[in-house]
């Protein structure tokens, strides 16, 4: 209010009060209408009124003039009323102000919990779903597993869950870019959640999915939705423009719920997953309480490599490679062994095929090599000189880019010549290595180590492709040599030996010398010397063992040891 607003309202109060001074019969209550309204307008301090009321008294006293015999007993009551009067207008106010104070703060605060509950329910879905597809994720599938599990049955209750994952889904996004990747998973979403009717679709990640069946019978049951999402998926599907056909593979879980726990029954189909996977894909498998602990056996073994590497738990036995012309040994297999503290002695077939598929092949067939060529290089001399040391190599130690710089480096170290060290590579390894571990493999030839194709016959290479490889020496596998040890009349034995006697002279045509693996026995050993073979290995003229078992002596002429 402004200081002129403000007179013109004292001015009209004190005038109303003037007026009810000289009434008669005098009333007094104006008094306290004039307090309200000095409240009303905002002349709510403590000094505000008694300023007023002085300011009031002095208008009517000197410009009024208002004196009359009763004159301080009426001036004295009507100021009094204006005082009740402003301290009930002032009381009022405060509590109005007080009551819409707290008005206010419950709308505010109402709003507040709706938001909050919004942005609640909004987060919670968010947390719950997947923003590409909108299928529940994870998390919600989790919950719902474990609900499933927890809920109160008759302890009869059963769950499925089925994990399914796009065949060769990289080559879609490789190929044609992740959007279009991303397209396809939501078709594919889509499908899976038409296919399966209620039961719940959740994706996991990248082009995993999951589809949980609630309250099973048995596994049939399972293996029938599973059968639905796979041909829904295989459908041939445009996606912006592109006709793309994919495949799945489902790993199927079923059990009691009994004593499982989500986690537990996700490992079993991830697991599960990968078999079916590994058959080939485009198709379902069905979870294996044995096989799987087979797997984790195994598993367990491969993770244990480094530190028996640590341990020094691994050893090298040796198997002559004999020539049959004289029966000289030319050299020695290393052939690794892990003595394992629990387990006893292991065989490599225990282990090898597992360190190949976990890496870990990496670091135990860099120790082999290691320890073959430091142990060879005492070997002494025989009849045919010092004989070499013929080391396997995993194909991933073919592919490593620095396979020549280690040889290198370990014949420098343990001054074993090049010559006295042979090199084997599995016939699959090779037709599986591309051009630049070919030249690694030359570079080594071209310093003299010695290059030789194991197992060979086991897989498809011809021996046309062999002229183009640095190689020295076929090792050729024991399921050819074992035909000769059939009768000489026996149809099948007989070819087996024709087919020998070729590999021999196609071998020798290409200046590759053969070794005969698997040799058994005296007359199968007199077969392949007629037929012009280079050398054997096998029972025979030797079992695996410490190299000092075979070296100094004649082998050919002693016959097996073991
Ligand atoms: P391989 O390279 O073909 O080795 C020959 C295997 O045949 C050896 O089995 C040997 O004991 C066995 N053998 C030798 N003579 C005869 C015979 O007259 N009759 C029969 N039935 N078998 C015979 P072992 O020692 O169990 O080795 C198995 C495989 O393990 C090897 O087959 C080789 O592929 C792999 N291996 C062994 N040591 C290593 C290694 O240090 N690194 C890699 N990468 N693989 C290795
Ligand atoms: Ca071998
Ligand atoms: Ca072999």
């Amino acid at each position: 209010m402004t200081q002129a607003q403000l007179e013109a309202t004292l001015h009209d109060l004190t005038g109303r009060l003037a007026e009810a001074f000289l009434a008669e019969p005098f009333d007094q209550r104006i008094g306290q209408q004039v307090g309200g309204e000095l409240v009303a307008a905002h002349i709510a301090s403590a000094e505000g009124l008694g300023r007023t009321v002085e300011v009031i008294q002095l208008r009517l006293v000197r410009d009024l003039g208002l004196v009359t015999d009763d004159a301080d007993d009426r001036m004295a009551r009507l100021l009094a009323t204006v005082a009740t009067g402003y301290a009930r207008a002032l009381r009022d106010r405060t509590l109005d102000e007080q009551e819409a104070i707290r008005r206010a703060a419950m709308v505010a605060r109402a709003h507040a919990e709706r938001a909050l509950r919004d942005s609640e329910a909004r987060f919670r879905y968010q947390a719950n779903h997947d923003p590409l597809t909108g299928l529940p994720n994870r998390t919600l599938l989790t919950e719902r597993l474990a609900a499933a599990i927890a809920r109160p049955g008759d302890g009869a209750d059963r769950v499925g869950v089925c994990v399914l994952d796009l065949d060769r889904f990289k080559v879609v996004n490789d190929s044609l870019g992740h959007q279009i990747g991303d397209l396809l998973l939501i078709t594919v979403g889509e499908r899976l959640r038409r296919s399966v009717g209620e039961h719940l679709v959740a994706r996991l990640g990248a082009d995993e999915f999951a589809i949980l069946v609630e309250r099973t019978g048995r596994t049939e049951d399972v293996i029938r939705v599973a059968e639905a999402a796979l041909a829904a998926v295989c459908e041939p599907a445009v996606v912006a423009g592109h006709e793309l056909t994919v495949s799945a593979s489902i790993g199927i879980v079923e059990q009691p719920v009994r004593g499982t726990t989500p986690g537990e029954l996700m490992r079993a189909a991830g697991s599960t997953l990968h078999w079916a996977k590994a058959a080939g894909g485009a198709r379902w498998s069905v979870f294996d309480a044995e096989r799987n602990q087979r797997e984790l056996d195994r598993y367990a073994l491969s993770a244990a490599i480094p530190a028996a590497l640590e341990r020094g738990e691994f050893l090298l036995d040796y198997q002559p490679l004999t020539a049959l012309a004289d029966g000289t040994m030319r050299g020695m297999e290393a052939l690794v062994r892990w003595r394992h503290p629990e387990r006893g002695l292991l065989r490599p077939d225990a282990f090898i095929g597992l360190a190949e598929e976990t890496g870990q092949i990496v670091p135990l067939g860099g120790w082999v090599l290691a320890e073959a060529c430091r142990q060879a290089r005492d070997w002494p001399a025989g009849r045919g000189g010092a004989p070499f040391v013929s080391v396997n190599l995993a194909v991933q130690q073919v592919r490593r880019p620095g396979l020549v710089d280690e040889v290198g480096e370990l014949l420098r170290r343990t001054g074993l010549p090049p010559e006295r060290l042979q090199l084997e590579i599995t016939e699959s390894t090779m037709m599986s290595t591309v051009e630049e571990p070919v030249r690694a493999l030359r570079v080594l030839a071209d310093r003299g180590v010695r290059i030789a194709i194991d197992d060979f016959g086991t897989g498809y290479c011809n021996l046309a492709y062999l002229r183009g490889l640095p190689v020295t020496e076929l090792k050729v596998a024991g399921e050819f040599v074992s035909g000769l040890r059939a009768p000489a009349d026996d149809p099948a034995g007989r070819t087996d030996e024709r087919i020998l006697a070729s590999l021999v002279s196609l071998a020798h045509a290409l200046d590759v010398t053969v070794t005969a693996e698997g040799v058994e026995t005296a007359e199968q050993a007199d077969r392949l010397r007629a037929m012009g073979c280079d050398a054997a290995q096998g029972w025979y003229f030797g079992r695996p063992g410490p190299a000092e078992q075979h070296l100094g002596r004649s082998p050919a002429l002693t016959g097996t040891t073991a």
